[in-house]
């Protein structure tokens, strides 16, 4: 009785069944019956690749066999699944040829170890089976390539920046976008940007005046670091960095970024038409968390107030008057920046810690999560390999996004840090958003108290500040 070794493999067990490795299996039981053999071990290798190069245990093993007789046949699903190179083939045939072993059936047609034509037939099928393998590892780099390759010009019409070829920098309109970039991470909005523009004349590329959208979409488009992106930014999908363009960047990547996280979160984009005061978004009251929202009185006094009503969640309890409040909390401010110890902390946040390297850093964890997903797809890592690389690959780009909003923030300090009083004599020019983004990067919050009775005047002991650095 011929007793058969089966052999199977699956190269790519993406979802960890062996499905395919089962169904191999089973193929090859059916046709061993119908030669009447019986099957004396089956030798399975599950998620391996043919040409990865890594050992495959279940082959070695039936090599093994073969050679100390306990098989005398093989069954395979096809010649592809036993043979990763040529030279594995004919180191097979050595094997065959030296236990004496003739038999040799594939579900896909048997071939006869024991002659020439047999012989060329194996070689020829493993020369099929090898290219096809070339071809899906050719695939796998046309895809790199496709991806280097999107780097490549798209269509569309021109984009502010660039001339019309889509690649030649316009250096006016690059230096109008470096300007823009500058004052909103400054914290100007990209709303007074656009009024600003406009007021000078300045045009879109369709010959119209700014809007927002318009401006926010150049201010974020991975086009202007010079990438090739996929996807579109939406309320609820980021564009994602594919490869280096072959056009110039007019930004840095960390600008990019910057721009991106600050432009693209979903909360600023909330209450836009809301009335603003120099603390809206920072003030809260004492009793509820609430936060103060900015409202004038009767006589049109500037007032925070804790609202209750359709869309307020507050107590309704707490009312100040804007105006020392303010000037209580700015003329902290000041003193704070003031101390050296504070600027020097400052300066080390924006300036030390390699941030101006964080945007490459985290490109290049972009690029790795890709490398990585095409190592899995192609068989050289496992799955669980995969995810664990993956993860921590995420977090340090979580760690980074991170970093980077923190010294987004503190950008708008940029100038007034170290130098005692730059920022006092320059407060009175500073545009409300500017203020607006130097008090946010060092306060936390602001917390009013209730009034105590009996005291008429504003009490600067309601007001508690909460500093972030
Ligand atoms: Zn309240």
């Amino acid at each position: 009785m011929t007793r058969a070794g089966v052999y199977t493999r699956i190269s790519d067990d993406r979802d960890g069944s062996a499905a395919g490795v089962q169904r191999q299996e089973a193929d090859c039981r059916e046709l061993a019956e119908r030669k009447g053999w019986a099957v004396a071990e089956v030798y399975i290798d599950n998620d391996v690749s043919a040409y990865s190069g890594k050992p495959r245990l279940g082959y070695n093993r039936l090599l093994a066999d073969l050679e100390a007789g306990v098989v005398d046949a093989v069954v395979v699903w096809h010649l592809d699944r036993l043979h990763r190179s040529p030279a594995e083939l004919e180191h097979f045939f050595e094997v065959v040829d030296r236990a004496g072993v003739k038999k040799l059936a594939t579900v896909t047609g048997d071939v006869d170890l024991g002659t020439n034509d047999g012989r060329f037939h194996a070689r020829i099928l493993g020369a099929v089976a090898r290219k096809e393998s070339d071809d899906k590892s050719r695939r796998l780099r046309r895809k790199h390539l496709e991806l280097a390759q999107a780097g490549k010009v798209s269509g569309g019409g021109r984009a502010f920046g660039w001339e019309a070829d889509r690649v030649t920098l316009n250096l006016d309109e690059a230096e109008l976008i470096r300007e823009a970039a500058r004052r909103v991470l400054a914290g100007e909005t990209v709303r007074g940007v656009c009024a600003d523009w406009n007021a000078r004349e300045i045009k879109t590329v369709t010959g119209t005046a700014w809007s927002s959208t318009v401006l926010r979409r150049v201010l974020t488009a991975w086009r202007t670091c010079g990438v090739r992106s996929t996807g579109k930014d939406t309320g609820t999908t980021r564009a994602e960095p594919v490869a280096e363009a072959v056009w110039p960047a007019i930004l840095d990547r960390t600008t990019i970024e910057r721009l991106r996280s600050l432009l693209l979160d979903p909360h600023r984009r909330l209450n836009r038409s809301a009335r603003r005061y120099l603390l809206t978004g920072m003030i809260r009251c004492r009793l509820c968390g609430a936060k103060l929202v900015a409202r004038p009185r009767a006589d049109k006094r500037r007032c925070y107030v804790c609202s209750t009503g359709p869309g307020f969640s507050g107590c309704g309890k707490i009312r100040t008057l804007s105006e020392p409040v303010e000037d209580l909390v700015i003329e902290a401010v000041m003193q704070r920046l003031d101390s050296p110890a504070l600027a020097g902390a400052l300066a080390d946040l924006a300036s030390g810690t390699g941030e101006t390297d964080l945007g490459t850093d985290m490109a290049d964890d972009e690029r790795r999560l890709v490398e990585l997903a095409e190592e899995w797809a192609n068989g050289t890592i496992t799955r669980a390999e995969w995810l664990v690389a993956r993860n921590a690959l995420e977090s340090r780009l979580e760690a980074s996004r991170r970093t980077l909003a923190r010294t987004t923030r503190t950008s708008a300090l940029d100038g007034f840090l170290g130098a005692q009083g730059t920022l006092r004599a320059a407060w009175p020019t500073l545009g409300l958003d500017r203020q607006r983004a130097v008090l946010a990067a060092v306060i936390d919050r602001v917390v009013i108290a209730p009034a105590v009775k009996g005291r008429s005047f504003f009490d600067p002991d309601r007001v508690d500040v909460v500093w972030r650095v």
